[in-house]
C-alpha cells in the first residue's frame, strides 16, 4: 500500500489529526483529501484564540520573506514567550513537537499556565454559550488531544525528544534565512548566536528542558464564542495506559495496516453532521438515507 501521509500528501502527522480518528477515522482522511475552505464558525474560534493570545504573546514584528524565516519567527515567539512565562506565569500558543513510532508529530497548545509550581497545560474551545453542554463530560477527542499535549511535552522535557531529533528531522542545517529577514534581525538587536534557525530552536529546546514538573491534571476550558468570557473549565487525569492503547491503535492506520475506519453503527449519528456523508462518504448512505439516528 503506497505510504499513507504521501497519498494525504502530509509530511507529518498533526496532534488534531490522531485525536480526529478518535471521532471518525474516515472523516479525518477525506479531510485531507478534500480541504475545507474556512468557514464562519472557524474565523469565530480563531477570533477567540486572536483575542486571548494577544493579552499576553510577544510578537516578531518582522516580515518572513522565505519559509525558513517564518520558521525562525515561530521559534523565537516560542523561546521569548517561554522565557516570559517566569514573571507572567502564563504562555500562549506554543507549538510542540515529538515523534510516535518514527512518524513526526506536532501540535499547538492554546496555553501553558504555571501553578503551584508545575506546568498546566489547557486546550480551549470556543462554544456558543447557549449550545454549550451543561454536563462535566468530555468527549474522547478532547481527552486524546489533551494527553498527547502532555506527552510530547514531557517528552522534550525528559530530552526522550530533544533538539538534535527536531533539527534532524527538520533539516535546519539547510535552511539559510534571507539576507532582509537577517538584516532586520540585526536592526533589532538579536545577537550572532541566536541569528540561526539552528540558534534559535536551540534556545526553546533549552526552556522547553527547563520546564518545571508537567502537571498530570489538564484543563479544558469552554470560551464563549462572542463575548470570549470563561463559561467553564473541566479537568480530567492524563491516563498513559489509554494513550498508548489509543495511538497503538491509530498507527494501523498510519503504518497502512488497514483502510481508514468509518464510525461504528452505535455512533451514525455523526454522521447527519458531516460533509461528506452521501457524498464521499456512503457507508451509512443509501438505505440508511434519512434514518440516521
Ligand atoms: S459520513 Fe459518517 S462514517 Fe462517513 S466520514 Fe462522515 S462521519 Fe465518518
Amino acid at each position: 500500500m503506497k505510504n499513507v501521509l504521501s497519498r494525504l500528501g502530509m509530511r507529518r502527522i498533526a496532534v488534531s489529526d490522531l485525536s480526529g480518528q478518535e471521532w471518525c477515522e474516515k472523516q479525518m482522511e477525506l479531510s485531507h483529501l478534500h480541504p475545507k475552505k474556512p468557514t464562519v464558525e472557524m474565523a469565530f474560534g480563531s477570533a477567540a484564540h486572536y483575542e486571548m493570545q494577544k493579552r499576553v504573546y510577544v510578537s516578531l514584528e518582522i516580515e518572513p520573506r522565505v519559509y525558513p524565516d517564518r520558521m525562525y519567527k515561530e521559534g523565537y515567539e516560542a523561546y521569548v514567550n517561554l522565557a516570559a512565562m517566569r514573571s507572567k506565569g502564563v504562555c500562549r500558543e506554543l507549538k510542540v513537537y515529538g515523534s510516535v513510532n518514527a512518524y513526526e508529530i506536532a501540535g499547538k497548545i492554546d496555553e501553558l499556565k504555571l501553578e503551584k509550581g508545575a506546568v498546566s497545560i489547557i486546550d480551549d474551545k470556543a462554544v456558543d454559550a447557549e449550545k454549550a453542554d451543561a454536563s462535566d463530560y468530555v468527549p474522547r477527542t478532547y481527552a486524546v488531544q489533551l494527553f498527547l499535549y502532555r506527552k510530547l511535552l514531557s517528552d522534550i522535557r525528559s530530552r526522550r525528544y530533544n533538539y538534535e531529533n527536531f533539527a534532524s528531522s527538520r533539516k535546519l542545517g539547510s535552511m539559510p534565512l534571507s539576507k532582509e529577514f537577517e538584516m532586520a534581525l540585526a536592526e533589532i538587536g538579536i545577537r550572532d548566536s541566536l541569528m540561526s534557525i539552528e540558534g534559535i530552536y536551540k534556545k526553546m529546546f533549552e526552556e522547553l528542558y527547563a520546564l518545571p514538573e508537567i502537571s498530570s491534571r489538564l484543563e479544558l476550558r469552554y470560551i464563549d464564542n462572542k463575548s470570549r468570557e470563561h463559561l467553564k473549565s473541566i479537568f480530567i487525569q492524563y491516563d498513559e495506559k489509554q494513550l498508548t492503547d489509543v495511538l497503538r491503535d491509530c498507527m494501523k492506520y498510519w503504518n497502512g495496516e488497514r483502510d481508514a475506519r468509518p464510525v461504528p453503527m452505535k455512533e451514525r449519528w455523526k454522521c447527519k453532521r458531516c460533509r461528506f456523508f452521501g457524498n464521499e462518504c456512503k457507508v451509512w448512505f443509501g438505505e440508511e438515507e434519512g434514518k440516521v439516528a
